[in-house]
């Protein structure tokens, strides 16, 4: 019962910036949950995605959350962040990890981004806990605000991580809780090591976008058996008697349902496949664009083994004689879908009120960014016809041919 008009069809379909892959064990498993009944928030499946995700991070614990967001608000308050305190926080991330802090009751401080890696700037950082804070009665204060500062969140923007060793530096000597929200992180490895298992909490998302998704969901994982405890315990109304209903504290209904963690483990045995196909992916965008003047991607670390979630690269105005945001009309008008960065969370108006320490650099990286299409089944030809719709847009490049 179509009632599309056939100029319709004239149009390709528009390829997607990332869309999920669920062509692994996804029906079996959640077959099993319907079938056995287990459906909400006990089960096989949340114990086992627990248990691999600790696997895949490198921790000893890992408590299943609804959402990413539940997970960052639940290791800011299990790792003793006050209201009122201070979270040292990259600007240049998703605004969900500004709003956990503002749910814990605590304040941002936005850092701005350094140039190389989009990441977190660690001097900038340093500058602000020397330059800015001093210690009083034990405890770091910032001099302007007269909060606390208790903790830093480092974002593993895109999947590339943060200059990690740099940052627990500071966290030792200021004394900071490190909550790591690596969201957009799953798979990402620091010098090796897995990124959620480096500082005290480590969060990851399964949203719909994310490397792996649950369609909703969230993994707070952490070597520390106390802090496990308590965020499991949080996560779950703060119940204290197995068979009693008694609750000991204000509790959260943040724990994942067995039926999404039966969605995850079916994602999990994938992961090494989409982490392979999103490091080729970019392999292939960054060599056939180097031919294209004025598009820049994101320089990786030699400390990083980055998984690229979204392939992303800076339209250089100037040198191609188009803004990002023109390019990226150009392109959607072209059935291609790609996405700025998110506003550098100073500039938003839900957070403008907070701390900053500011260099440009995230400013100009949301002028200049563009994620482009990254979804697993993204095939070769569907890349380069994205190099190839660049290419051509770019003015002075003169149709320069996708390799
Ligand atoms: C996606 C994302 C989140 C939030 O994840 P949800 O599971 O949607 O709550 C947090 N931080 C960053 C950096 C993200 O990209």
């Amino acid at each position: 019962m179509s009632t599309m008009s056939d100029a319709k069809d004239e149009t390709p379909p528009m390829l997607p910036l990332s869309v999920p892959c669920l062509q692994g064990r996804e029906w079996e498993y959640v077959k099993e949950c319907l079938d056995t009944g287990w459906v909400s928030s006990v089960g096989a499946f949340v114990d086992r995605f627990e248990r691999e995700i600790a696997t895949v991070a490198g921790t000893n614990h890992a408590v299943a959350t609804v959402n990413a967001t539940a997970a960052l608000h639940t290791g800011l308050l299990v790792a003793g962040v006050q209201r009122d305190d201070e979270v040292v926080v990259s600007t240049l991330t998703f605004v969900a990890s500004a709003n956990a802090i503002r749910h814990a009751q605590a304040w941002p401080v936005f850092i701005d981004s350094e140039p190389k890696h989009w990441q977190i700037d660690p001097d900038l950082g340093d500058e602000f806990l020397t330059g800015h804070c001093r210690w009083q009665n034990g405890a770091l204060w910032n001099r302007q605000t007269g909060r606390r500062v208790s903790a830093i969140m480092p974002v593993h923007v895109l999947g590339h991580p943060c200059d990690m060793d740099a940052l627990l530096d500071l966290a030792q000597r200021f004394d900071l809780k490190v909550i790591e929200d690596s969201a957009e992180g799953l798979g990402a490895k620091y010098k090796g090591s897995p990124v959620g298992c480096l500082g005290d909490i480590g969060c990851f998302s399964f949203n719909g976008n994310k490397l792996i998704t649950t369609g909703g969901g969230g993994m707070l994982v952490t070597n520390d058996s106390d802090l496990a405890r308590r965020a499991r315990h949080l996560t779950t109304q703060a119940k204290s008697d197995p068979s009693e209903y008694i609750h000991d504290q204000v509790g959260y209904n943040y724990r994942m349902t067995n039926v999404l963690a039966a969605l995850g483990c079916a994602q999990l045995e994938q992961l090494p496949m989409f982490v392979d196909a999103r490091r080729k992916l970019a392999d292939k965008y960054s060599s056939q664009l180097a031919s294209v003047p004025g598009i820049v991607p994101l320089s990786v670390s030699e400390n990083a083994f980055c998984t690229h979630w979204l392939y992303t690269v800076r339209v250089i105005a100037n040198e191609c004689g188009m803004d990002r945001q023109t390019l990226q009309t150009e392109l959607s008008a072209g059935g291609i879908q790609t996405r700025p960065l998110w506003q550098p969370m100073h500039r938003s108006p839900a957070h403008g009120d907070a701390y900053t320490m500011l260099s440009g650099v995230a400013d100009r990286l949301y002028d200049e960014c563009l994620s482009l299409p990254s979804s697993f089944q993204t095939t070769s030809e569907e890349q380069i016809r994205v190099v190839q719709q660049i290419s051509d847009r770019i003015q002075g490049s003169n149709g320069t041919q996708a390799a």
